[in-house]
């Protein structure tokens, strides 16, 4: 009863496998093919599937669906990811779902979108479990959105959660990847940010961020190149993300204005790399923008690191786990309401997720998630920043006694807990 969850992303594929609980059994990582066709990036998904199958001593058939949270639209039913432009030769409809599928042995496969999965791993095992309202902000070589209202992810009529594309300048702003101008990714997206960088360079100004670059031996201003440059106090490299952080302000605040969320996550490869410090700028540089200031949100900084879009593709699939057989007092499970739900989504009131002993409180059926809800909103939007004071632990252990003790025993074996093993297994083979 396995399922792997597969981070389909522009460098690299990321694969986990995990079990019931979502605890990570197995991992492979391995670069994207940069040139040829989707079969050929199809094939790689496969090969590192298998990897990571071996890597957790089991077989393939142990397998009972396979995610992929890929960067591009998705079409959900067809099981089809079209216009990637960061995967090769992918600027069409691909049936990927179909593909791979027959590439495993007929494990079935679910899509998702890339961003929207972590954002969910985020929401269902990292750092937005105690919210049930929430932004997911996640700077790479873009920025990518992801909405969570009422425990749903808002996925609109597809396009949702675009956050990147907010227009933050309404004339003459810097140039996006989408065409456009003005967009907060054209400031606060790392391929945006080179792109300037690269111009600075040519007229002279100085900065270390491509000898850094070179020393790393990376094709392009990785993450850690940023990192580097700015420990260093490179000046363009610190102006730059200044400026990132300012659009990130901006876009971020207006947002927040727009969705009133309890919570804001920041993540993605360079919010991860950069950390605590970035998310505590992004959140000074928001204030101001807030129309309640006095009351902001509270800004997090993602939970389960880069392995949150393997953790999350792996979430699409959880509805083919087997479902428990019913016991005495189970009754919730069974009436859970039939929730307006999207694909990514639709696992968090199935019996299979209700009965797990689960890994985070936000697991529990729908019916004790609806009861938590009340409270957690008022006391979590009120007492926001410390939030080990929100309301979910409280209630919880008082309405629901008999739920504390798993849900506690799971702490040890949390997943964020489980990511740090996955984390050393792989640091030792690499
Ligand atoms: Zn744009």
């Amino acid at each position: 009863m396995l399922r792997a969850g597969v981070d389909l992303g522009g460098t690299k594929v990321q694969v986990a496998i995990v079990d019931k609980l979502n605890r990570v059994l197995g991992t492979d990582r391995r670069p994207t093919p940069t040139t040829g066709t989707p079969d050929g990036v199809t094939d790689t998904i496969a090969s590192s599937v298998k990897a990571a199958v071996a890597d957790a001593g089991v077989d393939l058939e142990n397998l009972v669906g396979v995610g992929v949270g890929g960067p591009g639209q998705i079409d959900y039913s067809a099981g089809t990811l079209s216009n990637a432009g960061n995967l090769p030769g992918w600027m069409l409809t691909y049936p990927l779902s179909a593909e791979l599928s027959e590439r495993l042995g007929g494990v079935p496969v679910e899509l998702g979108n890339d961003v929207q999965v972590a954002v969910n791993a985020e929401v269902r095992l990292g750092a937005g479990r105690e919210y049930n309202s929430l932004l997911g902000v996640f700077c790479g070589t873009g920025v990518g959105g992801g909405l969570v209202i009422d425990d749903e992810i808002w996925v609109g009529r597809g396009a949702a959660g675009e956050i990147g594309h907010m227009k933050i300048m309404a004339k003459g702003g810097a140039k996006c990847g989408c065409g456009r101008r003005g967009c907060m990714e054209a400031y606060a997206g790392r391929a945006a940010m080179e792109i300037q960088a690269r111009k600075w360079a040519k007229k002279g100004r100085k900065t270390d961020l491509f000898k850094i670059m070179k020393k790393k031996n990376k094709p392009r201003l990785a993450s850690g190149v940023w990192d580097t440059a700015l420990k260093r106090k490179d000046k363009m490299a610190t102006k730059l993300i200044n400026r990132a952080i300012w659009a990130l302000g901006a876009g971020v605040g207006s947002a927040v204005n727009l969705t009133d969320v309890q919570a804001v996550i920041i993540g993605g490869g360079l919010g991860i790399r950069l950390g605590q410090p970035f998310v505590n700028d992004i959140r000074d540089a928001m204030l101001p923008n807030l129309i309640k200031p006095q009351d902001p949100p509270v800004v997090l900084l993602a939970e389960l690191g880069d392995m949150g879009g393997a953790l999350g593709a792996a979430l699409l699939v959880e509805k083919y786990l087997k479902p428990p057989v019913a016991k005495a007092g189970a009754k919730k499970s069974t009436t859970a309401p039939a929730r307006k739900t999207t694909n990514l989504t639709a696992t968090k009131t199935s019996p299979a997720v209700a009965k797990q002993p689960a890994p985070a409180p936000r697991t529990s059926t729908a019916k004790t998630t609806t009861a938590k809800k009340a409270p957690a909103k008022k006391t979590a939007a009120k007492k926001a920043p410390p939030r080990k004071a929100s309301a979910k632990k409280a209630p919880a252990a008082k309405k629901a006694p008999a739920r504390k003790a798993p849900a506690k025993k799971a702490a040890s074996s949390s997943p964020a807990a489980l990511l740090a093993d996955a984390a050393r297994k792989l640091t030792t083979r690499q």
